[in-house]
């Protein structure tokens, strides 16, 4: 991933706030990426804009090859469908589903014929320890099985690309480490990881911590003993 200059301003009436004030990152495929900083320094909306969720107002951004920020709306979408997935704070499961059902979802979306979905979803439920809550709606399960299904339908596409938002803000640390292991196993199957954090207990899991403040990178951190890991 290669963005440059990324300015993204949100316009109301009354006033204009710049969310993203020139961005300049680049992310190698394979990484674990962490993007900490204060409240209001514009993560979100740099996760949204990765996720092709939003639009910025200028800049770059780049994957593989492909320049992102000049598809039209039925490419962006197919985009996203095909290479992106997200995990958020509040799991976002439909509730009216089952643990099958939601993690199927993405298949559908995507198309995929009914038997490879039967396979592809009966694969990661094994895979995420969720067996025997197929049939279950996300209000029966703990918080930490209903975050094991969100990585799930998450995962269930095989994207390049996972994008994290605080996806252990709802946990226990007991839970949370879970989830963070998974998404270490799923890195480590090739999958690149965005994670926003606000831990750094998380982000020790990652291979890079970026730091933002006020809409720009300001620092960032090799995590030294995951990147050793990596190489
Ligand atoms: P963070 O995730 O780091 O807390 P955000 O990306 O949510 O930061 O927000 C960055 C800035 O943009 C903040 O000043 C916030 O108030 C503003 N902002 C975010 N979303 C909107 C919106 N929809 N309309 C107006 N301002 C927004
Ligand atoms: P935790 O210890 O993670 O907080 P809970 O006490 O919420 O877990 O749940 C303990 C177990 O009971 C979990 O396996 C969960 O899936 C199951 N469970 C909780 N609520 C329900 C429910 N309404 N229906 C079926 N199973 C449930």
């Amino acid at each position: 991933i290669k963005i440059e200059n990324l300015e993204k301003v949100y316009k109301t009436e009354e006033i204009e706030t710049t969310a993203l004030n020139g961005i300049n990152l680049h992310v190698k495929a394979g990484e674990f990426v962490s993007i900490m900083g204060p409240s209001g320094c514009g993560k979100s909306t740099l996760l949204n804009v990765m996720g092709l969720l939003d639009k910025p107002e200028s800049g770059s951004y780049k994957f593989i090859d492909t320049e992102l920020l000049t598809l039209n709306d039925k490419e962006r979408s197919n985009f996203r469908k095909r290479n992106m997935g997200f995990v958020f704070q509040n799991f976002n499961l439909i509730d009216e589903l089952t643990v099958f059902e939601n993690i199927e979802l993405p298949l559908i979306y995507n198309k995929v014929p009914t038997v490879e979905r039967k396979r592809l979803v009966n694969e990661i439920i094994g895979r995420m320890n969720i067996v025997n809550r197929s049939g279950h709606f996300p209000q029966q399960l703990s918080g930490g099985q209903q975050q094991r299904v969100a990585v799930a339908r998450a995962l269930v596409t095989k994207p390049k690309l996972v994008l994290a938002d605080e996806p252990t803000g709802n946990l226990d640390s007991t839970h949370g480490n879970e989830v963070m292991e998974l998404l270490c196993e799923l890195n480590e199957t090739g999958t690149t990881i965005v994670m926003v954090t606000h831990s750094s207990h998380d982000a020790s899991f990652s291979n890079r911590i970026i730091n933002l403040k006020d809409g720009h990178v300001i620092s960032e951190k090799i995590n030294k003993g995951k990147t050793e890991e990596l190489i």
